[in-house]
């Protein structure tokens, strides 16, 4: 939708996912996901690998394409429509990859992101344990640092690829004191499946479905010194660096509520009712022209996000946060219209619009939850504003009666009119 603002080169890589979406990804393999009679997609992994898709950002050294985020952004929004739990399986070398990435060293970039990239290793992501997800620093899985391993003990929840993925990257406590402020209290391990490391718990979810998503348990895990990502303690760093990919990446997956969309509007061109298709009511296509305005506005918020990483912009961070909250919510109204469009048939299983509002649902909770979105975005701009990034004309002085006495509101403020 957004072609005609992508380079060629980024054009010619939606239109070769489109076409990926399109061949290789059959509506049997999505339905067995749906049963959860599929733990994990290896075989979509596989054929992503195959075909070169799974390390759209990183260098070509390890295989990836050297492309940037809009180009990502671009095949996501593909990718998306085939529902969260491939969208998620697609995303997570961006991902993991990215602390690799900035944080990894060259041999953890050898070991880990090549094969990860190249569909030999597959990856996933434990932050989120049973006392709380948003409370991410309060985080409780420990690891203690003995001689040249730490030694791991905890739990995760809802890690998808719990049952499925070859490692982990798992945010631990490793810094004991006290008084340790939060961001010094975590460290980054990348913890590969083996003895100590089990999922105990496969969930039944809504949607989301055969991703493996599940409960991890670490009872005594060695793990080797060298497979630290970046520094002891500095797990806040990767943290932040790791939201961008997790939620810019969320927020171009739920793009793919286009798929839904579009099978309304083929639906309300054939369906019939008084003697009219019923796209001729205003009450249907009106809702079209409301979901498909929402979803073109998602779009741009999330394109926008994705210039804005690419070129390091001081608020990238913040339209990351508004791209995520807005994109998964407007996705969430997309699809449920869609299904008002179609009536009681959408509710059922005879088209997959049910499939999409399971899923579409999840996208406001997960990497962070509409509230922390809004947290984080009032905070950024609050920042911005009160420290006068933009340099920008105040309009506090354009006003009729600027009337300085009135203005006042603090106690000092009124003390000090007062003495005067
Ligand atoms: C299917 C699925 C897959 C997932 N995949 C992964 C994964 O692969 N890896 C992983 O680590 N995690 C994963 N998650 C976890 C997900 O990221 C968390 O569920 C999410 O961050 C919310 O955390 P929580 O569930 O503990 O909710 P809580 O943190 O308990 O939040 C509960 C409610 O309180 C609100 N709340 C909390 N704090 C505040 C605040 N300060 N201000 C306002 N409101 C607040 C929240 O917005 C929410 O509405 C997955 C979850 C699901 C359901």
């Amino acid at each position: 939708m957004y072609d005609c603002l992508l380079t060629d080169e980024e054009r010619a890589l939606k239109q070769e996912v489109r076409r990926f979406v399109r061949e290789e990804v059959s509506a049997d393999f999505l339905r067995r996901m749906d049963r959860n009679e599929v733990t994990y997609p290896h075989e979509f992994v596989a054929k992503c690998a195959e075909r070169g898709l799974r390390g759209i950002r990183f260098p070509k050294k390890y295989g990836g394409r050297g492309m940037g985020w809009t180009a990502e952004v671009a095949a996501i929004e593909e990718i998306g429509c085939l529902g969260i739990a491939l969208g998620c399986a697609f995303v997570m070398p961006s991902i993991v990859g990215e602390a690799l990435q900035v944080f990894g060293t060259q041999q953890q970039k050898k070991q880990f992101l090549k094969p990860m990239i190249e569909g030999k290793l597959t990856a996933a992501e434990a932050l989120t344990e049973p006392r709380g997800g948003s409370d991410f620093f309060g985080a409780m899985t420990r690891a203690e640092l003995q001689g040249d391993h730490f030694i791991l003990n905890g739990m995760k929840r809802f890690v998808v690829g719990a049952e499925g993925a070859d490692f982990f990257l798992v945010y631990c406590r490793t810094n004991f004191g006290a008084r340790v402020h939060k961001y010094n209290r975590l460290s980054l391990l990348l913890v590969e499946r083996g003895p100590g490391v089990k999922a105990e718990y496969l969930y039944n979810l809504l949607g989301c479905r055969g991703g493996g998503t599940g409960r991890l348990v670490f009872r005594d895990v060695r793990v080797p010194r060298e497979n630290l990502i970046g520094e002891l303690h500095g797990g806040a760093q990767c943290f932040h660096q790791m939201m961008i990919p997790e939620r810019l990446t969320s927020a171009a997956g739920c793009l793919g509520a286009w798929g839904a969309l579009d099978l309304a509007v083929r639906y309300s061109d054939r369906r019939r009712a008084f003697g009219s298709r019923i796209r001729e009511f205003q009450g249907v296509s009106f809702k079209v022209a409301d979901a498909i305005t929402r979803l073109d506005a998602a779009r741009a918020l999330t394109y926008m996000a994705a210039r804005a990483v690419d070129a390091d912009a001081p608020n990238a961070r913040r339209l990351v946060s508004e791209a995520k909250r807005y994109s998964t919510e407007a996705a969430w109204d997309v699809v449920n219209e869609s299904m008002q469009i179609m009536g009681g048939i959408g509710y059922t299983d005879v088209y997959p619009v049910e499939r999409a509002l399971r899923d579409m649902r999840l996208g406001m909770i997960w990497t962070g939850t509409s509230e922390i979105m809004n947290l984080l975005i009032q905070h950024e701009y609050y920042r911005e504003v009160l420290e006068e990034t933009y340099e920008r004309r105040k309009l506090e002085a354009d006003a009729m009666s600027p009337d300085d006495t009135e203005r006042c509101f603090t106690d000092e403020d009124m003390q000090r009119v007062f003495d005067s």
